[in-house]
């Protein structure tokens, strides 16, 4: 896509990496990686699709089929490069709409937190009545 008919800094490729602070490190005809110049976490890297898919939930076609592979190999390279114990893989959409996997390497004493600490820690607990609907009530949890 081009830049000038469509707005997304994603789609724009290598010009959107510019005003994002990073640089594309490998594609195929369906993905992209880049890299971020800017993050305090070395080696903080971004999977997308080529194709403009807004969110998560839109994914669909050989992007969804094909995920998996493009996130493990690449968390793969990410892991032995950085050194990293673990890869954190995100997905927000906030800023963004175009859909884009956060790949984080963490190391144990470094700034990253995984799971609980993710969260608020001012953020209240949900009462057990609002978990009408979520996915851990329909997949039969009682909890
Ligand atoms: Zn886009």
């Amino acid at each position: 896509m081009n830049v000038m008919t469509n707005p997304c800094l994603i789609c724009a490729g290598d010009v959107g990496d510019v005003e994002l602070g990073r640089v594309r490190v490998w594609e195929s005809d369906l993905w992209r990686v880049s890299t971020s110049l800017i993050a305090p976490i070395s080696g903080f890297s971004y999977v997308e699709p080529k194709r403009h898919i807004p969110y998560i939930t839109d994914l669909d076609g050989i992007e969804a089929t094909t995920l998996g592979t493009v996130l493990s190999s690449t968390s793969r390279v990410i892991k032995t490069i950085t050194g990293a114990e673990f890869v954190f893989v995100n997905v927000f959409g906030q800023r963004i709409a175009h859909l884009h996997f956060n790949l984080a390497p963490h190391v144990s004493g470094g700034p990253l937190r995984g799971g609980a600490g993710m969260l608020d820690a001012s953020a209240p607990p949900l009462p057990a009545d609002d978990l009408e609907g979520s996915p851990r009530k329909s997949a039969g949890s009682s909890t």
